[in-house]
């Protein structure tokens, strides 16, 4: 009866073969092997060398597990010695493809780790596989390379951004990303720091090909993205047609100022009704509701909204203002400069808009006109904040995660990993 529940397994690693398999208390396997291999290259000339020269210490190497049970490979390697080195020393031991850098286990040993750290941490997976974090560690380093190869990705849209290291610190990094259309989004680059000096070394890199043909490379605000790609783009009317300000940071820019107008007015409500209950309760829970999109609000929160406009009518013209430029940009087949007619009038209207002592539009509608070209650019070019924005989420629970990475280059490794491995080691994703 035994016998019918056995099944052979093919291990596909070429050079060795099998002699005796021993199966130990704690249920892992350890597979005895002998390597078939008759030949080497010598590793100071290069050529092949056929000369047996005794054998290597046994060697245990880490095979991924058959039924969760752990896999390792006992071997003793081959030395062969060359003869056409002068140097006595020169033998060089065989190792196989399949063999990782360290020796210790195989590249599919590796490739499956890496597939179980896509979005678990490192201590996750020490403690799932008993393995340490420095192993887990040595497999990222050896196997996550954060250089791009251009000729092969030949990005058409870049993407740069900005985001802090760990929450509440100044430690900025940049993050580059190909948006290509109809390709999937990749990371370019981590940069440390936001600065022109420290991004500047990065868009040198860029092969001028690549560069020079680019149809749109979106940037936020940051009046260092502006210098940098300045340096490296030097012709105006090509930096006008291409750099485009990401639409979402004009909405967020426009966003928090209004808010700013909502939080004064609603405290200075607040004070001048802090005897009266219903109106106090009205000004409750308004906050949500007055910072998304009518159509994304529901019955509840648009009661809300309806009772906060009733007591703050200044701040309803606010929002309408607000959700009007929105709506501009939502347009679907609206050319630049049409988009340019209607942002300008809706410039003078807001500029009508004068509440007590503050308009919120004066300092935006300012940024916006220093920003014009690279801002309408956005109905040339139509590159979408969405992935962007999917992308920045990403990259948040990354951090999170990493409980804040205090390293870049880990940061940075760990971020390659998720976004342009993951379709590498989990195609059917
Ligand atoms: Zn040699």
């Amino acid at each position: 009866m035994a016998k019918k529940t056995k099944i052979s397994i093919d291990l596909n690693l070429d050079s060795i073969k099998i002699k005796n398999v021993t199966i130990d208390s704690y249920g892992e396997y350890h597979i005895y092997v002998s390597c078939s291999a008759t030949s080497t290259l010598c590793h100071n000339c290069g050529k092949k060398i056929t000369k047996p020269h005794g054998q290597c210490k046994e060697s245990i190497i880490e095979h991924f597990p058959i039924f969760d049970n752990r896999v390792f490979i006992h071997v003793k390697w081959p030395r062969f010695i060359c003869d056409s080195c002068d140097d006595n020393n020169s033998t060089t031991s065989f190792k196989p493809k399949w063999l990782n850098d360290t020796g210790k286990m195989t590249r599919k040993y590796e490739n499956f780790i890496l597939k179980f750290l896509i979005n678990s941490t490192i201590k996750d997976i020490s403690e799932k596989f008993c393995i340490t974090e420095e192993i887990v560690e040595g497999i990222i380093n050896r196997n996550i390379k954060t250089t791009i190869d251009w000729e092969q990705i030949r990005p058409t849209r870049i993407g740069l951004d900005e985001i802090a290291l760990r929450k509440g610190h100044t430690h900025y990094l940049t993050i580059v990303s190909d948006l290509s259309k109809d390709k999937k989004i990749k990371i370019l680059a981590v940069i440390d720091g936001r600065t022109k000096d420290e991004i500047l070394p990065f868009l040198q890199s860029i092969p001028k090909d690549i560069l020079s043909t680019l149809e749109g490379i979106t940037v936020d605000m940051g009046a260092s993205y502006f210098s940098a790609l300045k340096e490296v783009i030097n012709n105006n009317i090509r930096f006008n047609n291409t750099v485009t300000i990401d639409r979402f940071h004009v909405a967020k820019l426009l966003g928090d100022k209004v808010d700013k107008e909502r939080k004064k007015v609603v405290y200075q409500l607040k004070k001048e009704f802090e005897n009266d209950e219903d109106k106090l309760m009205s000004l409750k829970y308004t906050m949500w509701p007055f910072r998304h999109h009518r159509k994304d609000l529901n019955t509840d929160e648009n009661k809300r909204l309806e009772s906060l406009f009733e007591l703050a009518p200044s701040l309803e013209e606010c929002y309408e203002l607000r959700e009007n430029l929105y709506e501009i940009f939502e347009l679907k087949e609206i050319s630049k400069g049409d988009a340019k007619e209607k942002i300008d009038a809706w410039c003078e209207s807001a500029e009508l808009y004068e509440t007590k002592g503050f308009n919120p539009f004066t300092s935006f509608i300012k940024t916006y006109r220093n920003f014009e070209e690279n801002i309408l650019n956005y109905f040339t070019h139509r590159m979408s904040s969405g992935p962007v924005e999917g992308l920045n989420n990403k990259i948040k629970v990354i951090k999170r995660r990493g409980f804040g990475f205090r390293n870049v280059v880990n940061f940075a490794k760990r971020i390659f990993l998720d976004i342009n491995y993951k379709p590498i080691l989990l195609p059917a994703a």
